[in-house]
């Protein structure tokens, strides 16, 4: 099986959710959202084609990083693909952050009727969802660029069937007192 991905495998991101992660960077992506940092990623006709058994061997050979990150490009193009290589980094004890430009409820409604969405999700420990909006752009939102953008624990949204955000990334007006703290607003 193979996967058209935007970049090479990328390793010590601080910045693509938790801790210390590799990236993969998917490629091809519908949203079109205005303001996208990532544009040269939306042609499905871009990048280069990559053998999944070649990405698993580096996913393997990781030694710095405690997780993976899906990005793009959205992954939910792809998602048998992304779905395998987010099994494999959990097989290798590797967490697993995923961001899409669709919401979390736009993914529940669509799979209903595609048979890939749920098991995708189901190897999934955290999803940053929906469509980068320029109007929301913040910098008090963590590993996010807009407001609108959340922060969601998959396992727990899956089980209490509604979307269940990870608290401490939770946005709310001057952002949650954690990130507060780091941003140095003390209010
Ligand atoms: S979902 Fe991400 S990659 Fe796609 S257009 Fe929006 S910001 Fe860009």
């Amino acid at each position: 099986m193979e996967i058209r991905l935007a970049a090479p495998l990328q390793r010590n991101s601080i910045v693509d959710g938790e801790g210390i992660r590799a990236v993969v960077w998917t490629q091809g992506c519908t949203h079109n959202c205005l303001g996208c940092h990532n544009p040269e990623t939306h042609d499905f006709g871009g990048g280069f084609l990559v053998d999944i058994e070649d990405l698993k061997e580096e996913i393997k050979s990781l030694n710095e990083e405690t997780g993976v990150t899906l990005s793009g490009g959205d992954p939910f193009c792809q998602m048998a693909e992304c779905r395998e290589i987010a099994k494999f980094c959990h097989e290798c004890g590797l967490n697993v952050w995923c961001y899409t430009g669709y919401t979390y409820e736009r993914l529940m409604a669509m799979s209903n009727k595609n048979k890939d969405v749920l098991p995708f999700l189901e190897e999934i420990d955290v999803l940053v969802d929906g469509p980068f909006i320029l109007q929301e752009k913040s910098f008090d939102v963590k590993f996010r660029g807009s407001k609108n953008q959340r922060v969601i624990d998959v396992k727990e949204s899956l089980k209490n069937n509604k979307v269940v955000e990870v608290k401490k990334y939770q946005y709310e007006e001057n952002g949650t007192p954690e990130i507060r703290k780091e941003i140095g607003i003390y209010i």
